[in-house]
């Protein structure tokens, strides 16, 4: 049975708790029914995806991961305690549910009436999977860098460059694109584009293989003419764009990296309390114990930090910069090592294909890079506490 007494945490109202019943009672009942493939091949994982958008788009959870009909704001406690829960059953779930998020973020924070009116009642309903598209293979973790170039031509935009590490290449029908527009150098001369798979010019170059399988690829912009209205908020916003989007999404990371951690320990447990060695339960040896414990407090300690950033920016409306960072660091690096736990308890079995806690380990590897590596993590909260501001 699932740990849920941090919902009595002061950082939730009854809605939050009424989302996480709903939600477990689905996964539990509905997410087997949906075909979850975790097979390599691109189009196995792009119905998959497809299947689950739908499956989550029917039962109204993808509501919770963008901008309201009424300009309501995106709840971030609700789309943490969603992607805890889906990630505890099964890492693509919580891939897709965060994807409609992150990759409409954009237009959810700074799209225009008609932008939102057209594109994200088709997210909510789980008809179109969206992307977010700011890395490219020179501009990682120096996403500034970047070298995509967008230039105005009468009414349309010229795009020319590429991005790499896309999730949901070759699904989406919906990119947020950011790209250079030159109104300054490095961060402040960036613009955030919206552009369909099916503009002239633009082209899913290769399709990326990674331990943990879900869509994703390389773009390639030709001289891809796309409507002037596709801009999303005002040029030169681009970089600002990216940062507010991953101001919400970052924490949400930690929360998926939370959702991981919780099932480990509930794998470790069970193994621990079923194998017998030497006359006794795994369990009853301290050795067994001192790593049980190390987990229950690390994951205790990555839900206080997720919740408390959640919180901060849903009640207290403030930018997030430093708590997010804190609670992506944190529950990232922990949860690597409490699902190392966990396999070294499931011994041998522990690293056979297929099992849950070799799933787990393959899966939260990627979240220690990806919207920013714990290294950016620590000079962002280093560059808060030298600078005094906490
Ligand atoms: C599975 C996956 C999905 C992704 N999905 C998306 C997506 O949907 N959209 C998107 O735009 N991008 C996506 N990314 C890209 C991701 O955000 C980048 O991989 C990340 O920003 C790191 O960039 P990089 O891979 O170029 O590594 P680099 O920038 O080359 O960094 C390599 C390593 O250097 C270290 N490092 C970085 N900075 C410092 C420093 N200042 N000091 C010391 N060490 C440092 C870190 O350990 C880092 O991992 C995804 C990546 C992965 C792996």
């Amino acid at each position: 049975m699932a740990e849920t007494s941090y919902l009595g945490w002061p950082f939730f109202e009854e809605r939050h708790r009424d989302l996480a019943a709903r939600l477990e009672s689905w996964a539990q009942n509905e997410l087997p029914k949906v075909v979850v493939s975790e097979k390599e091949e691109q189009e196995e994982l792009a119905k998959s995806c497809r299947n689950l958008a739908q499956a989550l788009g029917k039962a109204g959870f993808l509501a919770h991961c963008v901008a309201g009909p009424k300009g309501e704001v995106m709840d971030a406690r609700s789309i943490a305690i969603g992607r805890e829960i889906l990630a505890r059953h099964a890492g693509l779930a919580d891939f897709v549910f965060a994807m409609q998020g992150l990759g409409t973020g954009p237009v959810s924070l700074f799209g225009s009436p008609a932008q939102q009116a057209h594109w994200l009642p088709k997210v909510i309903k789980g008809e179109c999977l969206s992307a977010f598209a700011l890395s490219e293979k020179e501009a990682g973790s120096d996403v500034a860098s970047l070298a995509t170039t967008a230039v105005q031509d009468g009414d349309h935009w010229v795009l020319n460059g590429g991005k790499t590490w896309i999730s949901n290449a070759g699904v989406a029908g919906l990119y947020v694109v950011f790209a250079r527009t030159g109104e300054a150098p490095g961060a402040k001369g960036l613009s955030a584009f919206i552009v369909e798979p099916t503009d002239p010019g633009f082209s899913v170059s290769e399709f990326i293989d990674v331990i943990a399988p879900h869509p994703l690829g390389s773009l390639l912009f030709k001289n891809c003419r796309i409507p002037a209205d596709r801009l999303v908020g005002q040029t030169g916003q681009g970089f600002k764009i990216a940062m507010a989007t991953l101001d919400i999404f970052r924490t949400t990371v930690g929360a998926a990296a939370l959702g991981f951690a919780r099932r480990a320990l509930d794998e470790a447990v069970e193994r621990a309390n079923r194998r017998k060695l030497f006359g006794h339960t795994l369990g009853e040896f301290q050795i067994t114990q001192d790593r049980l414990a190390d987990s229950a407090v690390e994951i205790d300690a990555s839900a206080l930090l997720v919740y408390r950033s959640a919180w901060t920016k849903d009640v207290l409306k403030q930018r997030v910069t430093r708590e997010s960072s804190m609670a992506k660091l944190f529950a990232t690096e922990a949860a690597q090592r409490v699902i190392d736990r966990a396999v070294q308890i499931w011994g041998g079995l522990g690293v056979v294909k297929g099992v849950p806690v070799e799933r787990l380990y393959r899966e939260i590897r990627a979240l220690r890079i990806y919207e920013g590596a714990s290294e950016v993590q620590k000079l962002i909260i280093a560059g808060r506490v030298l600078s005094g501001e906490g």
